[in-house]
């Protein structure tokens, strides 16, 4: 084609001024704001100038209402928020990408409440002083683990990281080979220890670590015995690992901390649902272990946060550190954490209240009659689905209970319209995302997952992607 043919037809697309004065222009900048709907123009016009140039001849311009539709729907999902509600149909209680813990109603509103008003937030109301941030969660703490002390950072990353800093740098700590952790997002305890400035000194195999093997690495620079939770893989077979009781008497006899990082850390005792190898963080700290830290978005049901309970000469010193300054929570994440927190002051009302533990406590009859429900609102679509109920496994997820699973029920789909892999992607792109999971031929729904209310949105989500 030749040139001026091509000049001719970009000439045809209209200037930005142009849409921007049309009214339907106006109208969307009146609601927009003028600068951002001439980006969105800009934008469409320079989109459609690639094309009309790489398709040469092929393409026509489109008319200015055609590219209004077009800048209308580039400013919807501008302004459509970036982080938003999802529905977790995946079955993963802790789903790390899908914001692990749900808070608790409790929480929810001491958040709502901490945003909208002034709080004493560090302010001591019976001294009329300045008061500490930390206070309003370390008693409650102290009172659910038995510790003496207890101080509250980011996230667990950043108490690992603190404790090193604080106890450990410049001096030697001893790790048991089979507990080098990995956890998803880059947290290597070999890494966390160099940069708190630790030295790590590795001792025993992958599968077995004895109490000598502890013995043999102490010595006058040893900073601190530390024992990591193995919270998302498991080693079985020919295996040993020495018993907290074993280490703590001799980190004891050598005057040496000894500090577990339990990454999950529950306060209640998960036997109760049949799961095995995740001791309850009084447990712990009865054990004789000196510093425990643990996450506040794992197990525990509440914000991300990161717990450090124990001695309170260790906690003191790290409270001291000017790193706690940098990794301190703000005020929304204690007051979830507080709320959250006072749930277990009451464990049954912990167990009812916490959207983990109802997940995780939900009869199989129950999620049975949401998988009915669906089903019967799904039956005018016959035509285009066919649904079944599935027996499923749920997991505990975040890196909690690796191996162990929980029966569930979902609904399995057939879809006779699109393939599998649309119906997939056209439910993760609606606008409130529904994920579930593809096993084999069938989409699946796990119903465990579900929040109240989350079903009505299941059943429109699937009518609206195949009609
Ligand atoms: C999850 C986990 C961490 C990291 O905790 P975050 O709160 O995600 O920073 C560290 N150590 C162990 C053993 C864990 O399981």
């Amino acid at each position: 084609m030749s040139n001026s043919r091509l000049n001719e037809l970009l000439r045809q697309l209209p200037a930005v001024n142009t849409v921007l004065v049309s009214e339907k222009g106006r109208e969307l900048s009146a609601f927009y704001g003028h600068d951002l709907v001439a980006e969105a123009t800009g934008q469409v016009l320079g989109v459609w100038r690639q094309r009309i140039i790489a398709q040469a001849g092929e393409v026509e311009p489109p008319s200015l209402a055609f590219l209004l539709k077009e800048i209308e729907s580039y400013l919807i999902s501008f302004a459509m928020p970036r982080l938003r509600r999802v529905i977790n149909a995946t079955g993963i209680i802790l789903h790390t990408n899908l914001g692990r813990a749900v808070l608790s109603k409790n929480a929810q509103t001491a958040v709502a409440l901490a945003a909208s008003c002034y709080s004493n937030l560090e302010y001591d109301l019976g001294k009329g002083e300045r008061g500490t941030r930390y206070a309003h969660v370390e008693e409650l703490l102290i009172r659910l683990t038995g510790a003496e002390s207890a101080l509250v950072v980011n996230n667990n990353a950043a108490a690992v990281l603190l404790a090193m800093n604080t106890l450990a740098t410049g001096k030697e700590v001893v790790v048991s080979r089979g507990e080098l952790v990995e956890i998803g997002g880059s947290f290597r305890i070999p890494e966390v220890l160099k940069q708190g400035g630790a030295t790590l000194v590795e001792v025993g195999t992958t599968n077995r670590t004895h109490l000598y093997d502890y013995q043999k690495a102490l010595n006058e620079n040893t900073g601190l015995i530390l024992k990591v939770h193995t919270s998302n893989y498991r080693i079985i077979g020919f295996t040993r690992s020495v018993s907290r009781h074993e280490l703590q008497k001799l980190a004891r006899a050598n005057g040496i901390p000894l500090m577990e990082d339990l990454g999950s850390g529950s306060l209640l005792d998960l036997s109760a649902w049949g799961f095995t190898g995740e001791p309850p963080v009084p447990q712990v700290v009865a054990e004789g272990v000196d510093i425990v830290t643990f996450s506040g978005d794992k197990l525990l049901g509440g914000p991300q946060a990161g717990i450090i309970v124990g001695k309170k000469e260790y906690i003191d010193a790290m409270k001291a550190n000017q790193l706690t300054r940098a990794l301190r929570v703000d005020k929304f994440t204690l007051a979830a954490l507080e709320a959250t927190l006072r749930e277990y002051l009451r464990p049954e009302e912990a167990v009812r209240n916490i959207p983990t533990y109802r997940m995780l406590a939900a009869p199989l009859e129950e999620l049975r009659e949401k998988v009915e429900k669906i089903m019967r609102s799904l039956t005018f679509i016959q035509d285009k689905i066919e649904v079944q109920a599935l027996t499923t496994q749920s997991q505990m997820g975040g890196g909690s209970l690796p191996g162990q699973t929980i029966p569930s029920w979902g609904i399995g789909i057939k879809f006779k319209t699109i393939t599998l892999e649309e119906a997939e992607k056209a439910l993760r792109q609606l606008p409130v995302p529904v994920i579930g999971y593809i096993e084999r031929d069938t989409y699946i729904l796990d119903m465990r997952t579900l929040l109240p209310g989350d079903d009505e949105v299941v059943i429109r989500s699937i009518y609206e992607i195949v009609s």
